[in-house]
């Protein structure tokens, strides 16, 4: 289904490189029947916009609009309290300026907005879906200090709210999980190019759907991925079709929660002196997560001298982990127990030689530790041999999107509706 998209997607985009918003293409023009001339001449009826404010009852909000009462009692009954917040937008309309308003819709939620229709003894409500557009889009640029600073500079507001260009470069971060630790890898002057699914509601407010494909160019190394199921099951694969899942995460804290992107000072923060410093501490707020980079068994947890409390982990191959300055351990780690890659093993804090919160992480092969971002993990697993055609087929268009002009928009499909 996919690759028929995907299709349309390269035909459009060879049609009408530079176009954007294309969807309004297919849309069939309004036909008048040849000899009529349609005159209204019912005025047209008023509608205005009021919001609830914070403290306010609805009851407030509708009497502002000459609603009685026991009128009011009644509409909101067919309201879900839970759904009614300071802030939510009432359109109120009436026929004519001096009539009583004779339907008020809200929109409940980002799928969803009620129609509430005066009848002639009650109201009528009417809950209404929200309609969803879903087109295809490339971004590209350069980075210069991180990848959302990046991302900010290349989408422009218009294409892409401002808080889902945030959820973009999280999710970018997790395609790349395996390869890639974003708080330490990139460089100014690195590269991406990413295709992704965006939606667009009916009312135009826009959200990040799923990455298609991606390829950086990182210390001038390129890194590339192409989404594809297998059983339903969506991964990322590199142009040889080989998983981009690894056995150990790049980095043990979700990138979203690293507050220092660039932390490289080998100075010890406590002994105030450059020791050998033998992992990788990333600066987060105290209680973040800590994941386990990697199927294993835990060794030990507890005290652990200058590391505080720490979390040992084996895994296959002599490699051990080491997650120390912990505020605490999740529910269940303790020796012996097995844990699986991304599994939260403990929380980040302070304890032991450390002055701020921060995860002290160690990557440990026969017992001496190495760079984690530097490791070779090896090949990912071959995509199965016969789903490699169709996968071949989805990169060879996907390349194409990816290597294509910068246009905002390429091609279209109805989320959950045909267009209007
Ligand atoms: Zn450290």
């Amino acid at each position: 289904m996919r690759l028929r998209y995907l299709v349309a997607a390269v035909v459009t985009l060879a049609f009408a490189l530079g176009g954007r918003q294309l969807w309004y293409r297919n849309r069939p023009s309004p036909t008048i029947a040849p000899g009529v001339l349609a005159l209204d001449s019912t005025p047209p009826a008023i509608e205005s916009p009021d919001t609830l404010h914070r403290g306010e009852t609805l009851a407030h909000l509708f009497a502002r609009h000459g609603l009685g009462a026991a009128e009011v009692k009644h509409v909101a009954s067919m309201l879900d309290p839970r759904k009614l917040r300071a802030g939510l937008v009432f359109h109120v309309r009436r026929p004519h300026a001096d009539s009583a308003p004779d339907q008020i819709s809200v929109r409940t939620g980002p799928e969803q907005r009620v129609r509430l229709t005066r009848l002639p003894a009650t109201w009528l409500a009417t809950a209404e879906p929200i309609r969803w557009y879903v087109d295809t889009v490339r971004y590209a640029g350069s980075i210069e200090s991180s990848l959302y600073e990046a991302l900010d500079r290349a989408v422009p507001w218009s294409s892409l709210a401002s808080e889902e260009r945030m959820k973009l470069a999280w999710e970018l971060a997790d395609v790349f999980a395996w390869q890639l630790d974003f708080s330490r890898d990139l460089q100014p002057g690195d590269k991406f190019r990413v295709v992704l699914e965006r939606r667009t509601s009916e009312e135009g407010e826009t959200q990040v759907g799923s990455v298609l494909a991606a390829d950086l160019e990182v210390n001038g190394r390129p890194v590339s991925a192409f989404r594809f199921s297998e059983k339903d099951k969506p991964g990322f694969f590199d142009a040889a079709g080989l998983s981009l899942r690894r056995a150990f995460l790049r980095a043990p804290v979700e990138f979203r929660r690293i507050s220092s992107r660039f932390n490289r000072a080998r100075m010890h923060p406590v002994l105030g002196y450059a020791r050998r410093h033998e992992g990788t501490d990333y600066a987060a707020d105290p209680g973040t997560p800590v994941m386990s980079a990697g199927d294993g068994t835990v060794v030990s947890t507890g005290w652990s001298g200058g590391y505080g409390n720490m979390v040992v982990v084996r895994h296959r191959s002599g490699i051990t982990t080491r997650y120390g300055h912990l505020r605490g351990f999740a529910a269940g780690v303790r020796a012996g127990a097995s844990v699986s890659q991304g599994e939260v093993i403990g929380y980040v804090g302070s304890t032991g030689l450390a002055t701020g919160p921060h995860l002290h992480y160690e990557f440990r092969v026969n017992g001496a530790a190495r760079d984690p971002s530097r490791v070779d993990l090896g090949n990912g697993e071959p995509i199965a041999p016969s789903l490699k055609p169709a996968f071949d087929a989805d990169r060879v268009l996907l390349t194409h999107l990816l290597l294509a002009q910068p246009v905002t928009a390429v091609a279209t499909k109805p989320a959950n509706a045909p267009p209007p």
